[in-house]
């Protein structure tokens, strides 16, 4: 069987993770979240102290990263030269930063290399913001995931406070609003459907519900 490159996009909240991550595990596929390595890049610029805004620190930065996504008991997990960071990369500031850093056009080179090495073999669900866009304009199937804002902002602050992390859904919803808009009104690669891409609404959808709808797309590729 053909084993494809399937992109899943879309904004914070609408449950891309938790798809994608379903979606790949019943292919038997390697699932890469490009936002943790977005963040990860994020917790190196934050433990070197270097600032976001010089590009020749960020490269520095860069160059001494290697990543991988392994297959753990807990699924998919990223590595950053060789240490499990997945617990690290998720507070509010690493979020902040990741998305000021993937403004940054040094950044974005970087990591666009770093993707497309890992989608050599194909097999591989990506999900992120510029998936079906840019970075893999060519990928067998392009999914675009997408919800209302007080349906995503619910969403995220459920998960960090099971996550035991303190925060008010106001500022979860806030920092959604935020993001979003930095996201989309960047000047590379901005958050937005690929033109071909699948157009999936979660608003009103239960996970298993999206996962069969995604199978459905799919099966015509397969
Ligand atoms: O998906 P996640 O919230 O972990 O992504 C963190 C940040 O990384 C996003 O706010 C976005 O700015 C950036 N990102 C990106 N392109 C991607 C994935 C994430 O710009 N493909």
């Amino acid at each position: 069987m053909k084993r494809l490159l399937i992109t899943i996009d879309g904004p914070g909240g609408a449950g891309k993770t938790t798809v994608s991550r379903k979606v790949a595990q019943r292919l038997g596929y390697t699932y890469v979240d490009t936002g943790a390595l977005y963040r990860a890049v994020a917790l190196a610029v934050l433990r070197g102290r270097c600032s976001a805004e010089d590009d020749d620190k960020l490269v520095e930065v860069c160059k001494c990263l290697a990543f991988e996504f392994k297959d753990t008991a807990r699924g998919f997990v990223l590595f950053m030269n060789g240490v499990d960071i997945s617990g690290e990369i998720r507070t509010q500031q690493i979020t902040m930063l990741a998305s000021a850093l993937s403004a940054r056009p040094v950044v974005r080179q970087y990591l666009l290399d770093v993707q497309r090495r890992m989608a050599k073999d194909g097999g591989v669900v990506f999900e992120g913001r510029d998936m079906g866009t840019v970075v893999f304009p060519e990928a067998d199937v392009k999914l675009f995931l997408y919800a209302d804002h007080d349906a995503r902002a619910l969403r995220r602050y459920k998960e960090l406070v099971a996550n035991d992390q303190m925060v008010s859904l106001e500022e979860v919803s806030e920092t959604i609003k935020r993001r979003d808009y930095d996201d989309s009104n960047r000047v590379l690669a901005p958050l937005k459907p690929a033109r071909d891409a699948i157009r999936i609404d979660s608003t009103f959808l239960g996970i298993e519900e999206v996962v069969d709808l995604v199978f459905r797309h799919i099966g015509d590729s397969l």
